[in-house]
């Protein structure tokens, strides 16, 4: 009877996603210009009016609407349930993919929110060309401790078989292993700024990007920062082609595209890692990774 209890919990997963990209539209909204997230209630960008509870159902009451305020009939703009059926969805299949791998209850509630992290700052990103301190600082301090308190979190997703050894101390070898991570992560963007810098002569990279691939290696370890940094450019390029074409825009922000590839890794990061495996294992072994 394994199948109905996962259905539930997706089912539930995909509700709870659903309520806090709601959540998560007011942060992408109120944290760029520093307003606090609690606080006021939310309200029509038009008119002011308080939005009523059962207005503010996730998804359905956009549709019930018919997409404009119950008040002065503004158009209410498509972005807020899209968040929110993103987010639900992301929801729903990382619950589905870590729990058919069997991973541990803990591990899934640190990647729900590693997930909605990403969601917040890619939109943020799109909106102001901005990755804001207040979640990528913390988030980076957590990923170290929570290594600390959860080691298995080191070995996900498939990457346990290649951690650095570093003490016996398993731990202290999670914490380490993060720590590397970070330093790789946000060591390579910032390289890839600087060299930027130099053959373009203007900014390349933002320091936030720096500071969301420290938090990207410090969760998921060295090699997948590795293949995020390889795998976020593709994504960059595909949607930097549509934007150039649709609005002969040349900037487009990174963050987006860095967090594309993260979820490629956690949703097939075992399939991934095994096949480069395969064709780097001298630079594995070289890296002290223990191996298969
Ligand atoms: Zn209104």
């Amino acid at each position: 009877m394994a199948l109905p209890s996962q259905a539930f919990v997706l089912v539930i997963l995909f509700s709870f996603g659903a309520i806090l990209g709601s959540f998560f539209n007011v942060c992408i909204y109120r944290l760029p210009e520093d307003k606090s997230i609690v606080r006021p209630r939310s309200q029509c960008p038009k008119c002011g009016h308080p939005i009523a509870w059962y207005d503010n159902i996730p998804i359905l009451s956009y549709i019930i609407l018919g997409a404009k305020c119950r008040h002065c009939r503004a158009e209410i703009s498509i972005r807020y349930p899209l968040v929110e059926m993103l987010t639900a969805v992301l929801f729903a299949v990382t619950g589905h993919v870590l729990l058919s791998r069997g991973e541990p209850t803990a591990v899934l509630i640190v990647y729900l929110a590693f997930v909605g992290a990403l969601i917040v700052l890619s939109f943020i990103d799109l909106d102001h060309m901005l990755l804001p301190d207040d979640i990528t600082i913390p988030g980076m301090v957590l990923v170290v401790v929570l290594s600390g308190v959860f080691p298995t979190l080191q070995e996900f997703p498939g990457g346990g078989r290649y951690a650095i050894a570093v003490v016996s101390n398993a731990r202290l070898n999670a914490v380490a292993n993060s720590l590397i991570g970070m330093a790789v992560g946000a060591g390579l963007i910032y390289l890839t700024g600087v060299l930027g810098k130099l053959a373009f002569r203007k900014e390349a990279m933002g320091f936030g990007d720096v500071k969301l691939m420290g938090l990207m290696g410090g969760l998921m370890g060295t090699w997948f920062v590795i293949l995020i940094y390889f795998v976020g450019p593709i994504f960059g390029v595909v949607f930097g082609v549509i934007v150039l074409l649709t609005k002969g825009e040349h900037h487009i922000p990174y963050g987006p595209f860095l967090s594309m590839a993260a979820m490629t890794m956690v949703l097939w990061g075992p399939q991934i890692i095994e096949w480069v495996y395969g064709r780097f294992r001298p630079v594995f072994q070289l890296m002290g990774a223990v191996g298969p």
